[in-house]
């Protein structure tokens, strides 16, 4: 086989950055994109997103999602946008949740570049959106279901199979196997945890030529922290206060593993039953969908919760209207209110967050990452105040910090790559930040003597197998 003949991977996104997950795969058979993920954070990155994409968008034949977060798939309107007419294969859960943040992030983008016109610091005149809830839901109609663990064809000489990677819903690793070189490559896509304490955990690899791996926490450990603990003694001292608990989480996953600690809580009497208002539009139509997912026993659901109706042991109120999320600020504790974003940079939070801190009788729960730069951030390292609205606000509830991450951890990630066999020729660690990528390398090639490297943005490298490469 010749050189040109080679499959070749090209990491676009996602490579020495934790969004804009993008990785095309190019054979004979044709071209494969894998994700088609959103840049987000740091203005240098979020630019990015309006750059030309790197081949011609008609090229591509078809794309695999690994999961519906929009680092992974929110680039997908704006590719259909720009012309790309093929297949997007997901697994169902990713059909349902794409279905609800992808619209999500269109009405965002109209808000922005509104909001640009408005104030009148766009470059472009008119400020446009990289896309529209129209443009979103015209690519929903891309989306193509497959089942977990059955191979799929893709295009002649190109097969994917999902795996569950007990992330958030529908989240999988994708394995591609490819005639061309006849090799066989593995996305992890984010993986999970195995405590996830709603979602099956992370299936095993098994065979691999090569393997690209995400390291969000490719240099860290969650630790053993007991977050049970801190929920139940936030909750119950706010409750004899009169107080109310903020807790600022993603609408999707995040919000439901909040959810099932308190319900849990309460069903054991470790809090009083306060009244829980989930007060996020997005959140609400995820919880929708886990809950019904959970009654029909989806195969990603922990077998014991199949059947069931989740989150029953708590007074449950989803919040959609504006009015209805308003209404809360009139409303005396305790009571608990669950809203998104969670790192408090925007969404409804926001207001909560305006409303409460002021009063020591109110607490704030963080449960994740806090980036740094955010109003999460500021809070979990004691910002006396906070600007939100433009104005400051005074900080005088209690803020505590949980992990209720659902993102595998190093040593997650080491677990999982060990369930590759026999071991992999490569391994290519993209998907963080420089120092955890460059971590995680080092642990791969220490801990478990596979061949590890870093992955560079717009780098391309041969995926045939070595054994089989021509003279040079
Ligand atoms: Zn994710």
């Amino acid at each position: 086989m010749s050189q040109n003949r080679a499959p070749m991977l090209t990491f676009i996104g996602g490579a020495g950055a934790v969004t804009g997950s993008k990785t095309l795969v190019d054979t004979t058979a044709g071209r494969i994109l894998v994700d088609c993920g959103l840049f987000q954070g740091r203005k240098a990155l979020r630019l990015q997103n309006w750059e030309p994409f790197p081949v011609p968008p008609e090229s591509v034949d078809a794309v695999v999602l690994t999961h519906a977060h929009i680092d992974h798939c929110g680039y997908l309107p704006r590719l259909v946008r720009l012309g790309f007419a093929g297949p997007v294969y997901c697994t169902e859960g990713t059909q349902r949740l794409a279905g609800i943040v992808l619209p999500g992030s269109g009405h965002l983008h109209e808000e922005e570049a509104g909001y640009a016109n408005r104030v009148g610091y766009s470059k472009h005149d008119p400020a446009l959106p990289l896309y529209t809830r129209a443009d979103a839901e015209a690519s929903l109609s891309h989306l193509k279901v497959v089942p977990f663990g059955t191979p799929r064809t893709l295009l002649p000489g190109i097969d994917a199979t999902w795996r569950r990677a007990g992330h958030i819903l529908g989240a999988s690793s994708i394995g591609l196997r490819l005639a061309d070189g006849r090799a066989r490559v593995v996305f992890s896509g984010d993986l999970g945890r195995s405590i996830h304490p709603l979602l099956l955990p992370p299936d095993p690899i098994g065979l691999a030529d090569v393997i690209v791996t995400e390291s969000t926490y490719g240099d860290e450990d969650h630790g053993e922290a007991e977050p049970e603990e801190v929920m139940a003694e936030t909750i119950s001292g706010t409750a004899q206060r009169g107080g109310v608990v903020i807790i600022p989480a993603f609408a999707v996953d995040r919000t439901e593993v909040v959810l099932w600690h308190l319900d849990r809580l309460a069903a054991a009497g470790r809090v009083p039953n306060l009244p829980v208002f989930v007060d996020s539009p997005m959140a609400c139509r995820a919880l929708d969908v886990y809950r019904a997912e959970a009654r029909a026993g989806s195969p990603e659901i922990r077998p014991e919760l199949h059947g069931k109706e989740l989150f029953s042991a708590i007074q449950l109120t989803a919040v959609v209207s504006a009015d209805d999320s308003k209404a809360l600020n009139s409303r005396r504790g305790p009571m608990v209110i669950v809203s998104a974003s969670g790192m408090a940079t925007g969404g409804r939070v926001i207001h909560h967050l305006a409303h409460r801190l002021g009063d020591d009788r109110n607490a704030v729960m963080l449960v994740g990452f806090q980036a740094p730069g955010t109003r999460g951030d500021a809070l979990l390292h004691g910002a006396h105040q906070l600007k939100m609205l433009g104005r400051y606000y005074p900080i005088r509830a209690n803020v505590v910090s949980i992990d209720l991450s659902t993102h595998a951890d190093r040593t997650e990630l080491l677990d999982w790559l060990r369930t590759a066999s026999p071991k992999p020729h490569q391994v290519y660690v993209n998907h963080g930040e420089t120092e955890a990528s460059a971590a995680l390398v080092n642990a791969i090639d220490e801990h478990l003597g596979m061949n590890a490297v870093a992955a560079q943005p717009g780098e391309r490298v041969r995926l045939d197998r070595p054994a089989e490469r021509g003279a040079p």
